[in-house]
Formats: structure tokens, C-alpha cells, sequence
């Protein structure tokens, strides 16, 4: 684990999810340990139907695990989130789901363009690599623009897939898209969207967070402010990795404050490199 301290993971799953295995309790726990300021939990709420954690989420099950992990002693400030996929497309059923449940924060993820899992390689199988990115970042303006989400979660979470595919993935989509991260960046000012740092792809071949530093850059000089941090941590040994390293890219590219969310309202913490 990268020490984090005084950082809110704003995308922590937990074993509420099908795809995840850590007990609530025990990120508490290790949060506690580890000095974290905050971890904001989310649970997959998924409708694809070719998504591996379609139809598991139960709000009622996932409440309790997060009032269990509450009562952990020393715990940081724990904050309530879902991450819904393809919200452009399911957010109102998701949102039907979670009816009753307190919820912090909505977090988007896009994963699916079509019937094509951009976080694997067979994503781009057949497909001009380029091609896919355009579409993935048309997809993410159309969500920024009509979708009721806090977060968008992993911004150029495609290179996971591509990467697998053996493609190459130092493209600059500041050079490539401008006008269209533009648009997504404008959006998400005008509704209030954070963009998440995501560290997850830290550990992975590409070794580049999502969105990459340049995106992040872009995104602040397009008036973007709010920005969370978030490990996408899903089991052992990768707990909150990464987010020192996520905090100190954010501080490269001119931020000092990176956000929480809670009642699905943004506060500020310093960010301390
Ligand atoms: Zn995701
Ligand atoms: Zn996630």
C-alpha cells in the first residue's frame, strides 16, 4: 500500500460487489491504519446485460454493510457512493435501486461502448483503436450533459483494454479530442460533475492514472476545479494504491484541493504532497 494519509478515497469497492472481496469493515479498519482522512465506498449497479455484476446489487444488503463498517473503531470519515455503468443509459434504474439508501455521492463509469467491454482486450478486437477512443469520449459528453452523477469515474479507463490488446497507449487526447474534452469539461462545470483521478492503472502495464496528467491539466484550464481522488481498489494487495502518487499529479498540474462528497454536495480538503 502507497501511504495515503490525509486523502479521501472517493472509489472504494467493497465485497457488496461481485467483482470485489474486502468486507466494508476491513477498509474501515485499514483506513483507520493506513491515516486516511476519508474513504468513500461504491458498489457496482449495473444493467448491461453482458456485465459480469449485473443484477447483484441490493441496496438494503450493501446499507448494512456500510453501517457494520461505521462501527469501526478509529474510523475515518466514511461516505456512502454507487457507481453506476453507462448512466447515460441506466442511471434512472439505478437510481430506482437504490431507493432508501443514504447516498453521499453517485459516481458514472463508463465500461461498455455497445457490446464492447473497453476494459479488455477483446473490446478492440476488429476495431481501429481511435475510432473506439472518439466514440468512448462521445459517450462520456453525453453522459456530462444529461446524467444526475456526481463523479465521472476513470476517464481513459480504455487503456486498460487497449493495453491488453498490445495496442499502443501514450496518445495525447488533449491533441487528438481538444474540442471534444472541451465540451465534456464545459458540461461537466455547468452540472457540477467532479472528474476523478483515478490510480488504479498505476499498477497496471499502461502505469498512468485515468485521466492521464495532461487530460487533468487540460481539464483546469478548461475552469475545471472539482477533482477526486479514487484507488478503484477491488481486493488484495492493491488497497488505496496509488493515491499519494495521484495527489502529487494533481498538485503537478496547479490543483491544491481535491473533494468528498456528502448528502451529494462537494467539500474541499487540502492537498498535502
Ligand atoms: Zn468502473
Ligand atoms: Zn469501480
Amino acid at each position: 500500500m502507497t501511504a495515503a494519509r490525509r486523502i479521501i478515497d472517493m472509489h472504494v469497492h467493497t465485497d457488496d460487489s461481485p467483482d470485489a472481496d474486502i468486507p466494508a469493515g476491513d477498509i474501515a479498519a485499514r483506513a483507520a491504519a493506513g491515516g486516511l482522512l476519508g474513504v468513500g465506498f461504491v458498489a457496482h449497479v449495473d444493467f448491461h446485460p453482458a456485465d459480469c455484476c449485473t443484477g447483484a446489487f441490493s441496496a438494503e444488503t450493501y446499507s448494512r454493510s456500510l453501517e457494520r463498517a461505521g462501527g469501526t473503531p478509529g474510523s475515518p470519515l466514511l461516505l456512502a457512493g454507487i457507481e453506476v455503468g453507462e448512466p447515460h443509459l441506466f442511471i434512472e434504474k439505478a437510481m430506482e435501486k437504490s431507493e432508501g439508501m443514504r447516498l453521499d455521492f453517485v459516481t458514472g463509469g463508463l465500461h461498455w461502448i455497445g457490446e464492447r467491454l473497453l476494459l479488455d482486450a477483446s473490446g478492440f478486437a476488429g476495431a481501429d483503436p481511435l475510432d473506439l477512443v472518439e466514440e468512448y469520449l462521445r459517450v462520456c459528453v453525453e453522459i456530462a450533459g444529461s446524467s444526475p452523477i456526481d463523479i465521472l469515474a476513470h476517464l481513459g479507463v480504455w487503456r486498460r483494454g487497449l493495453a491488453r490488446a498490445g495496442g499502443l497507449v501514450d496518445m495525447d487526447e488533449t491533441r487528438l479530442w481538444p474540442g471534444l474534452l472541451r465540451r465534456l469539461f464545459e458540461a461537466m462545470a455547468d452540472r457540477g460533475i467532479a472528474l476523478e483521478v483515478n490510480t488504479a492503472g498505476l499498477r497496471r502495464p499502461e502505469s498512468v492514472t485515468y485521466p492521464t496528467a495532461p487530460v487533468l491539466r487540460f481539464y483546469r484550464e478548461c475552469g475545471g476545479r472539482i477533482v477526486t481522488i479514487g484507488s478503484d481498489t477491488h481486493s488484495e494487495p492493491h488497497v488505496f494504491y496509488g493515491l499519494s502518487r495521484g495527489a502529487e499529479i494533481l498538485a503537478s498540474v496547479g490543483f491544491t484541493e481535491a473533494f468528498g462528497f456528502r448528502d451529494r454536495r462537494p467539500f474541499p480538503y487540502p492537498i498535502v504532497v
